[in-house]
C-alpha cells in the first residue's frame, strides 16, 4: 500500500516541484539581470551628477568676468576657492590666448596647456570642451574641461578645471557584485578613464578599450543591452552598458557562472529540497501507511482466525480514533459471533436429540405398521384366497355365494383400509415410489370399469365411459393409476344416489422432441350427478381422515382415499382438481403426461382369472416355503389345478432338506419365518452354485421397501395378499410357459363383489 501510495505521491512532488524551480531560476535570472542593469543605470546616474557638478564649477567660473581683468593674486584666490567647492576638482586655471597659464588654482608656476585639445577647442570658440587625459600633475586619468572668456565677441583666455577621476575610480572600483562582477567607464574614444585594475588606468596615456568586445559592442551602436561575450582567457562574461550624456559609456560586467551562480545555488538548492521533500514524504508515507495497515492487517488476520473457527481471537488494538471504534465493534462482534455459536450449537444439540427421537419413533411407527400390516396380510390372504376359490365351486347355491361375497367383501374392505394405512405412512415419511412399466391403458380402463359397474348397476346408477383418441400403451405405474380411478369412481358411486358417473380419458397433447420418446399428456375426469361438496367441504377433502357431508354417509369410507389419491397423482407429476356444486354433482379430474413406448408385438396376453387350463411343455415344480399351512395350501390349490406340481417347506431349513431329493423349477419364499428366514434363505440359495439359478419369488405379507428389494437379490417380489393374474404373469415370465385357456363356454360367471375399494384378491 504504501508504494502505491507514493507511486501517486512523487511523481506530483517532482513535476510541481520541477516547475516550481524552472519558475524560481527564471526570476532569479531575471532579479540578476535587472540588478546588473540596475548597477550600471546607478552608476550612470552618479557620473551624470558629477559630471553635471563640473559642468556647474566651470559655469561658475567662466561667469565670473571679473576673474580675468583681476590681477593674479585675486584671481588665484577665486580659483582656489572653486576647486575648494567641488572637491574633486584638482585644478582651476585661466590660460591666455598663448597658451599658459594666467593664474592657477594651486598657486604653481606657469605652464603651457596650449598643446591641450580642450585650450584649442575652447579657443576656436566652443562653449564647453572635454577632454580625457592622463595628468601630468597627478598621473592619473583626468577630465579637463574648458570655456572660451568671451567679452562683446572677443574671447579673451580660456578658464578650465581639471577633475581628477579618482574619487569616480574609487567609487566605480568599490562597487562589486558576486565574485566576480564590477563596471569601467570608457570615453568617447573608447579610452578606458575608469576601471578596477590600477594598471590600465596609469601610464603615460589613457588605454584604448575599442577592441575589448563589450566596447566594441557599444561603438556598434549596441547600447543598454545585455551582451555574452568570452574573453582571451576562454571565460565566459555577461555584461550591460549605458551611455552617458558626455558620450562616455558605464560597463558592468560578471562571469556567467559567476552571474548564474545564484540561479545554480537555487536550482541545486531546490534539487536538495526536493530530494528532501521526496524522502521525507516516502518515510513519513511509509510511517502512516504503516500505522494505519498495521491494525487493518491484524483486524483482517483476526477475521481469518475466526472464519476458521476460533472464536477467542480478539485484536489488540488501542487507539482513539476509527480504527480503535472498528477494533472495539470488532471484538464486540467476536463476543457476540462466539455467544450465537454457543447457542446455536446448544440449539442443534437439541435438535440433533430432538431428530434422533424423532427418527426412532418413526422407525418404531414403521416397524409397528410393519408388524400389524404383517399380522392382518396373512389371515387376510387365506380368508381371501379361500373365498375365491370356493366362489369357482359350481354346486354353490345362491345363498352360499351371497355368503361368500360378504366374506370376501369384508376381507376386501380390512385390506383396503390397511392399504391406504400404509400408504398414508409411506406418504408422509416420502417412502411412497411408483413402478413404471409399460401396459394397456384400454385393457385397464376396461378392468376397472368392470369391478365397479356392478357396485353402480346395484344403485341404480349408470356407468358411463368417454375414451377419445388414447394410446395402446403407455408406460406408468399401473396399479396406482388403478387406485386413484378407482377411489374416485368409488366415491362418485358412493356419494351419488341417482343419475349417472362419467369416466371420461382424453389424449389432450402429444409431443414429439427428438431423441426423447413420445410424451402423451392424458385427462382422466370422473363427473358424477350426485350430491356434491360445498365450497366449504372443498378445502378440507384431500386432508387425511377428512370426511365431510352427512354422518350417513361417513361410515361408507375411512377419509383417506383422496388424500392417498392427490399424493399418488403429485407423484406422477399432475394435481388433482375437483369442481363439484351441492345437490349437483362432482368433478374431479387430473393430466398426467406419460411417455410411450413402441408396442411390444408379443405382448402375453394378461392371464385372467379362471381362464387358464393349463401350459404346453413338460410338468414344472414349484417349491412353496413358508411357515403358515394355510397360505402353503392355497398356492398348492391354485396351481395344482393347472398342471403344476407343487412341494412344500416349513422354513428356510427344511426348504434345503427338500432341495436335496428334489429340483424344483422356481422356488416362493416367505421371509419372515421361524428357524431360518427367507432373508438368509435368499442369500444362501444365491450363494450356492448348485441352487443359484433357480429363479426365486418372494411373497409376504411384509410391506416391502426398496432397501429390501436391494438386499435379498431375487426374480420378484409378490405382497400378501396377492393377485392370481400377477402370481400367474410371473411365473410365465420366468418358467417360460405358453398358457392354455379354457374354451368360451366353460368359462364360469364373475361372482358379484358388493363394496370393491379394491381389485379384489385373488388367490
Ligand atoms: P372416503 O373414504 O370418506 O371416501 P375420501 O378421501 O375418498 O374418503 O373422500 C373424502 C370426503 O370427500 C368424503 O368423505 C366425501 O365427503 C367427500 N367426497 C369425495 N368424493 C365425493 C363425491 N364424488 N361427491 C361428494 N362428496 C365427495
Amino acid at each position: 500500500m504504501p508504494l502505491i501510495v507514493l507511486s501517486g505521491i512523487i511523481p506530483l512532488i517532482s513535476v510541481a516541484s520541477f516547475y516550481a524551480t524552472e519558475n524560481a531560476s527564471k526570476k532569479i535570472t531575471q532579479e540578476a539581470t535587472e540588478n546588473l542593469d540596475l548597477k550600471s543605470i546607478l552608476l550612470a546616474e552618479n557620473i551624470q551628477d558629477w559630471n553635471e557638478s563640473n559642468e556647474l564649477a566651470l559655469l561658475n567660473l567662466s561667469q565670473q568676468p571679473d576673474i580675468i581683468r583681476a590681477n593674479p593674486n585675486t584671481q588665484q584666490t577665486i580659483l582656489a576657492k572653486i576647486v575648494n567647492t567641488y572637491e574633486h576638482l584638482y585644478l582651476a586655471h585661466t590660460i591666455n590666448l598663448q597658451g599658459w597659464n594666467i593664474s592657477r588654482s594651486d598657486g604653481k608656476k606657469p605652464q603651457y596647456y596650449g598643446d591641450r585639445n580642450y585650450f584649442q577647442d575652447a579657443i576656436a570658440g566652443n562653449p564647453i570642451n572635454y577632454q580625457t587625459i592622463i595628468s601630468r600633475t597627478t598621473k592619473q586619468p583626468s577630465l579637463c574641461m574648458s570655456s572660451p572668456t568671451i567679452r562683446q565677441e572677443e574671447i579673451l583666455a580660456v578658464t578650465s578645471i581639471c577633475t581628477d577621476l579618482t574619487a569616480l575610480t574609487e567609487q566605480v572600483g568599490k562597487l562589486r557584485f558576486g565574485q566576480t562582477g564590477y563596471a569601467f567607464i570608457v570615453d568617447q574614444n573608447a579610452d578606458l578613464l575608469v576601471h578596477p585594475d590600477p594598471a590600465l588606468i596609469s601610464g603615460a596615456s589613457l588605454t584604448n578599450f575599442s577592441q575589448y568586445p563589450p566596447v566594441k559592442n557599444i561603438l556598434e551602436g549596441n547600447v543598454g543591452n545585455f551582451f555574452s561575450f568570452t574573453d582571451d582567457n576562454n571565460v565566459k562574461w555577461v555584461s550591460h552598458s549605458i551611455r552617458l550624456g558626455n558620450n562616455w559609456a558605464v560597463v558592468v560586467l560578471q562571469e556567467e557562472a559567476d552571474f548564474f551562480a545564484s540561479k545554480i545555488e537555487f536550482q541545486k538548492l531546490a534539487f536538495f529540497i526536493n530530494f528532501v521533500v521526496i524522502v521525507g514524504t516516502s518515510a513519513l508515507t511509509f510511517f502512516l501507511a504503516n500505522r494505519l495497515i498495521e491494525p487493518i492487517r491484524d483486524l483482517s488476520e483476526a477475521a481469518i482466525t475466526i472464519s476458521e473457527g476460533n472464536l477467542d481471537q480478539k485484536v489488540n488494538i488501542k487507539r482513539e480514533d476509527e480504527l480503535g471504534i472498528l477494533a472495539f465493534s470488532f471484538n464486540h462482534m467476536a463476543t457476540q459471533l462466539k455467544k450465537s455459536f454457543e447457542e446455536l450449537q446448544q440449539t442443534f444439540q437439541k435438535l440433533e436429540k430432538a431428530k434422533e427421537e424423532a427418527v426412532l419413533a418413526n422407525q418404531s411407527k414403521d416397524q409397528f405398521l410393519a408388524n400389524i400390516s404383517h399380522e392382518f396380510r396373512t389371515p387376510l390372504n387365506s380368508v381371501l384366497g379361500y373365498a375365491k376359490l370356493l366362489q369357482r365351486d359350481q354346486s354353490l347355491d345362491a345363498d352360499q355365494i351371497e355368503q361368500l361375497n360378504t366374506i370376501q367383501q369384508s376381507g376386501t374392505y380390512i385390506l383396503t383400509l390397511i392399504n391406504d394405512i400404509l400408504d398414508l405412512a409411506k406418504s408422509q415419511t416420502g417412502k411412497m415410489e411408483l413402478h413404471l412399466k409399460e401396459f394397456d391403458l384400454l385393457n385397464c380402463l376396461n378392468g376397472i370399469i368392470r369391478i365397479v359397474e356392478r357396485e353402480a348397476k346395484d344403485k341404480g346408477l349408470k356407468l358411463k365411459t368417454q375414451f377419445k383418441n388414447l394410446p395402446n400403451t403407455i408406460i406408468g405405474d399401473q396399479k396406482r393409476l388403478t387406485q386413484v380411478l378407482m377411489n374416485l369412481l368409488n366415491n362418485g358411486i358412493k356419494f351419488t344416489s341417482s343419475g349417472e358417473i362419467l369416466l371420461k380419458v382424453t389424449l389432450v397433447e402429444t409431443t414429439k422432441n427428438r431423441n426423447l420418446p413420445l410424451q402423451q399428456k392424458i385427462r382422466f375426469e370422473v363427473i358424477d350427478t350426485g350430491k356434491g361438496i360445498s365450497s366449504q367441504e372443498l378445502k378440507k377433502i384431500f386432508q387425511p381422515f377428512e370426511q365431510v357431508g352427512n354422518i350417513e354417509s361417513r361410515y361408507l369410507g375411512t377419509g383417506l382415499g383422496l388424500s392417498i389419491s392427490q399424493q399418488l397423482v403429485e407423484l406422477m407429476g399432475g394435481t388433482i382438481n375437483v369442481k363439484s356444486k351441492l345437490g349437483k354433482g362432482s368433478n374431479f379430474w387430473f393430466e398426467v403426461v406419460f411417455s410411450q413406448e413402441t408396442i411390444s408385438s408379443n405382448k402375453s396376453q394378461q392371464p385372467y382369472i379362471g381362464v387358464i387350463e393349463g401350459y404346453k411343455g413338460r410338468k414344472r415344480k414349484l417349491l412353496v416355503v413358508d411357515d403358515r399351512k394355510e397360505n402353503r395350501l392355497l398356492l398348492a390349490n391354485i396351481l395344482e389345478p393347472i398342471g403344476f406340481k407343487v412341494l412344500m417347506a416349513e422354513n428356510g431349513e427344511h426348504m434345503f432338506t427338500v432341495l436335496e431329493k428334489e429340483r424344483p423349477d422356481l422356488i416362493f419364499l416367505d421371509l419372515l419365518m421361524p428357524v431360518k428366514t427367507g432373508f438368509t434363505s435368499a442369500k444362501q440359495l444365491q450363494q450356492e452354485s448348485e441352487y443359484n439359478d433357480i429363479p426365486i419369488i418372494i411373497l409376504s405379507a411384509c410391506s416391502i421397501t426398496p432397501e429390501m428389494r436391494r438386499y435379498v437379490n431375487c426374480k420378484a417380489f409378490l405382497n400378501k395378499p396377492f393377485e392370481e393374474e400377477e402370481l400367474l404373469e410371473l411365473l410365465a415370465k420366468y418358467l417360460h410357459l405358453e398358457w392354455i385357456y379354457r374354451k368360451k363356454e366353460e368359462i364360469s360367471p364373475i361372482p358379484s363383489y358388493k363394496n370393491p375399494t379394491k381389485q379384489p384378491v385373488v388367490s
